[in-house]
This record gives structure tokens, sequence and C-alpha cells, in this order.
């Protein structure tokens, strides 16, 4: 239930889905504004996501909206004036992604999975002691 709620959400895109909208450099430097914390004041209602992303070239602070025409469709309104999909979308997209919690919840089941495997070890190491004994004798 809860997957299917994330795929519900149209404005959490995974690498596949922002390779289908734009190319490798603007995903590229979508991320690198992403990574560079360009983007600042998202906001979010059902059908809008914006933000002000700040170009990490340029050093202009762009204003990019995000939205579906009727047809399901992602439409992309920066001040750019890019007439595609820009990389000032790509970033919000990447920062929409982070703030929803997707990436903190795949890290922590990373933790958590290495947490499992020290304890898991320290139990080995504390129960052979006593069973080797036991399985020698046999
Ligand atoms: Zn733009």
């Amino acid at each position: 239930m809860t997957q299917a709620d994330i795929n519900q959400d149209p404005f959490l895109f995974d690498i596949e889905q922002l390779h289908a909208i734009a190319t490798q450099p603007v995903i590229k430097q979508g991320l690198l504004h992403f990574q560079n914390n360009s983007v600042t004041e998202l906001n979010c209602d059902a059908e809008l996501l914006s933000a002000y992303v700040e170009d990490i070239n340029s050093g202009v602070t762009e204003s990019t909206e995000l939205g579906f025409d009727g047809d399901g469709n992602l439409e992309v309104a920066c001040s750019c004036d890019d007439s595609v999909i820009c990389h000032h979308a790509i970033a919000v997209l990447y920062a929409y992604a982070k703030n929803s919690g997707e990436q903190p919840e795949l890290r922590g089941a990373v933790d958590t999975a290495i947490k499992q495997r020290i304890s898991r070890g320290r139990n080995e190491v504390a129960v052979k002691p006593s069973k080797s004994g036991a399985v020698f004798g046999v």
C-alpha cells in the first residue's frame, strides 16, 4: 500500500522517469544544482510544484513551476525561458524526492541492515565457544 501511494505521487520521479523527460546532460546539471542546495522555497500542492533554483553557473535565481496538462504530461514553467524541461525543473524534482522522505528511508534501510549484520556477528561470536564443545563431542 505504501509502495502504491509513492507511485501515485505524480511529482515523485525515479531516475528512469527522469530519463524519459530529459536528456542526460540536463539531468546531470539538475542534480548538481540540487547537490549544491540551490533549491529553496520548495512548495507543493496537489497539482503544482514550485521552487526557486539558484543556477550554479549563472548565479541567477530562477523561479520554477511544475504541473501537468490534461493528459498527465509534465509541464514546466521556468523563468529561464527554456522551452523544454530545464535542469532547474530536474533540480526541483530531486529536491522534492528528498523532501518526500524517499531518500532518508532508503538510507535508514541500509543502516538497519548494517546494524543487523553487526549484531548477528556479535551473536555468532558469543554462541560459538559454548556450542563448539558439544559439536565436537558428537
Ligand atoms: Zn529553468
